[in-house]
């Protein structure tokens, strides 16, 4: 899974952290940042994207580069 995280948009929720702790981590400017971007299932990183309030993980085939989400 190809992980970007719109650092403009994120607004440092935290959402995508509780859901996929092993993939995001928030920084000091209270952004998200992705630990290891197969620390969680897929499963739980789409859910994560999904459950963030403003849509700033996107989410993308790794080989195929294919949007998966939004
Ligand atoms: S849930 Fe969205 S807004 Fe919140 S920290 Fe994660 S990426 Fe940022």
């Amino acid at each position: 899974m190809k992980i970007t995280i719109d650092r403009v948009k994120c607004k440092g929720v935290r959402n995508c952290a509780s859901i996929a702790p092993n993939v995001f981590d928030i920084d000091e400017e209270f952004k998200a940042v992705v630990l290891d971007p197969a620390g969680d299932s897929d499963e739980d990183i789409l859910k994560a994207a999904k459950f963030c309030p403003v849509q700033a993980i996107l989410l993308a085939d790794e080989t195929s580069g294919k949007k998966i989400f939004p």
